[in-house]
């Protein structure tokens, strides 16, 4: 059968199916004990084969163009499970430094006693990469767009530099989703979710996944069965649920997001917008190369840096959320002064754009001129 387009696949399971049954979705199977003897697979949750979670696997590595895929019970686990799957004892790792802030810590605070060593690049150029990379760099790892200023990293670029010194590419896709953007079609070995922001989408699941080639996912199993990171059956089965509306979830996301991106750009009470979609962004002829949709995540700093304005700026809002975590169906918003970068100083954060104005938007699918208005009411009383 043909490939389906990725509307019919989020809907459609058309993966093996071990048994048949009458009901149109996935059967939950909540087994941990299961059936053995000749002839038979030996299925375990934690040997990542039970059928609720082959399900998942099946249809993201489809979605994202990979031919496998392993489901975590958090983006973080498949992170480390991915990460500590490729890197030993000696080994170094480049990584473009924008990063998730629990990436970092992850680095930051158990590469050393692992006797792992990396370097942080800051530059996007050949140059900046090939000065970091050592006779024992393993691999290459970035994000696109980036949290929280949605840089775009050029994706063609990152994987000559890798496959011209034999490193394995990772990226962490979370912030375009597979509906936007697939690296495997631009040469990337390894593509990271934390499916708890635009998979689940509903704010109710964490969940995390790795999707690759069969001999990339193969060496990366046995690590993660000893790292133990796996899924639950309940949460597959919301996963399955979620995955049905994804293609219409991430397209109205998109939509609203550029729409509002281009509504602040014209305020005068904002001073600049930060979205790959908008036409001034410096990335955005590569975001337009490697982006089928530019995402639901923005950024803007008003004009004011007073945190008194700021603060009651966010608490005018009625229908935006103040919150954490981002990718639901709602809109949130959230202060990375206040949250993500709080234990930068001021000066550290000012350095890479973090201001006390700053503010990090997930665009949620209400009605765009709700939304508008939302704003353009909160912008009038500060
Ligand atoms: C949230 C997030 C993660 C971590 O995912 P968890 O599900 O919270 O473990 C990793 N990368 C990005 C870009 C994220 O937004």
């Amino acid at each position: 059968m043909k490939k389906k387009a990725k509307e019919t696949q989020c809907v459609h399971y058309f993966g093996e199916k071990p048994y048949e049954s009458q009901g149109i979705n996935t059967p939950v199977e909540p087994a941990s004990a299961f059936k053995y003897g000749e002839g038979m697979v030996n299925v375990y949750p934690r040997y990542f084969n039970t059928y609720n979670q082959k399900v998942i696997n099946s249809q993201l590595a489809s979605l994202e163009g990979g031919e496998d895929c392993l489901i975590f019970g958090s983006g973080m686990a498949a992170i480390t499970t991915a990460l500590f799957s490729l890197l030993n004892s000696g080994d170094h790792a480049v990584f473009y430094n924008e990063l998730y802030g629990g990436t970092f810590n992850l680095l930051s605070s158990e590469f050393e006693k692992k006797g792992i060593s990396f370097t942080l690049v800051n530059k996007q150029t050949k140059d900046a990469f090939e000065k970091a990379i050592q006779s024992n760099t393993k691999v290459l790892y970035f994000e696109s767009p980036t949290n929280p200023l949605l840089s775009v990293v050029d994706i063609k670029l990152m994987v000559d530099i890798a496959k011209a010194n034999g490193l394995t590419t990772l990226i962490d896709n979370t912030f375009a989703s597979p509906i936007n953007q697939n690296p495997i079609e631009f040469g990337v070995d390894i593509v990271l979710h934390s499916g708890t922001k635009y998979l689940g989408g509903h704010s109710d699941l964490s969940f995390g996944a790795i999707v690759s080639s069969n001999e990339i996912i193969k060496s990366i199993h046995s690590t993660a069965i000893n790292l133990g990171g796996s899924l639950n059956p309940f949460d597959c089965y919301l996963i399955e649920r979620s995955i049905k509306t994804l293609d219409v979830r991430v397209k109205r996301h998109n939509e609203n997001a550029l729409a509002l991106a281009e509504f602040l750009d014209a305020h005068d009470k904002v001073k600049k917008v930060y979205y790959p979609g908008l036409v001034d962004h410096d990335k955005h002829e590569i975001a337009k190369s490697q982006m089928k949709g530019f995402g639901g995540m923005l950024s803007f700093e008003l004009a004011t840096q007073n945190q008194e304005d700021v603060n009651q700026f966010v608490d005018s809002l009625q229908l935006v959320c103040k919150a954490l975590s981002l990718g639901g169906v709602e809109s949130t918003i959230c202060s990375p002064a206040l949250t993500s970068h709080i234990k930068m100083t001021k000066q550290e954060r000012e350095a890479i754009g973090v201001t006390d104005g700053l503010l990090r938007l997930s665009v949620g699918i209400e009605n765009i001129n709700d939304l508008k208005a939302d704003f353009e009411n909160a912008l009038k009383v500060i």
